[in-house]
């Protein structure tokens, strides 16, 4: 997955990047809200991980103009504050889902994997294509009943084309894996 990730602090931001590399993901970072607003407008990411207090331009802002602009990415608001009409407001204004800090990783990559497959209209973690069959839940996959042996950058970049199935994906973009 293409995970945009927004966070100014360096060293949450550097844990969360490199657990969601090490489980494949591309994680390109900005740490402040102008920066993240100007890149949501002109790339593509299969997930946004939005935090709030941003400097330049406030994670909640950075959301409304993204929804403003009709995208439909899906964002995931990881925030420090735990108010309940805060989270009210954040899923109002188009956040996808909402975690408290601190964050584990392995819950924000679960997150991510459920997100990802709602985005693509994908409830079950099942997919077929042809003989290939993928279980992304499991992050496993198979040729007919044989199962195949892959790395996570493997089995990211598999996953990535098997959800864009019958849709051109650039090179650029596989390259990234
Ligand atoms: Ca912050």
């Amino acid at each position: 997955m293409r995970v945009l990730l927004i966070e100014d602090d360096e060293l949450l931001a550097d844990g969360i990047a490199r657990g969601l590399r090490h489980a494949g993901h591309v994680v390109e970072r900005a740490a402040d809200g102008r920066r993240a607003d100007a890149w949501l407008a002109e790339r593509e990411y299969d997930v946004v991980i939005l935090d709030l207090g941003l400097p330049s331009l406030d994670g909640s802002e950075v959301l409304k103009r993204l929804r403003g602009r009709k995208q439909d990415m899906p964002v995931l608001v990881v925030s420090a504050r735990e108010m309940l009409d805060e989270r009210i407001r954040l899923l109002d204004l188009g956040a996808d889902d909402y975690l408290v800090k601190p964050v584990a990783v392995a819950e924000l990559e679960a997150r991510i994997r459920a997100l990802t497959r709602r985005g693509q209209g994908q409830s079950d973690p099942m997919l077929q294509l042809g003989n290939l069959d993928l279980d992304t839940a499991a992050r496993r996959a198979w040729i007919g009943d044989q199962p195949l042996d892959l790395t996570a950058r493997e089995w990211s970049a598999l996953e990535f084309l098997a959800l864009r199935a019958n849709r051109i994906a650039s090179k650029e973009l596989v390259m990234q894996f």
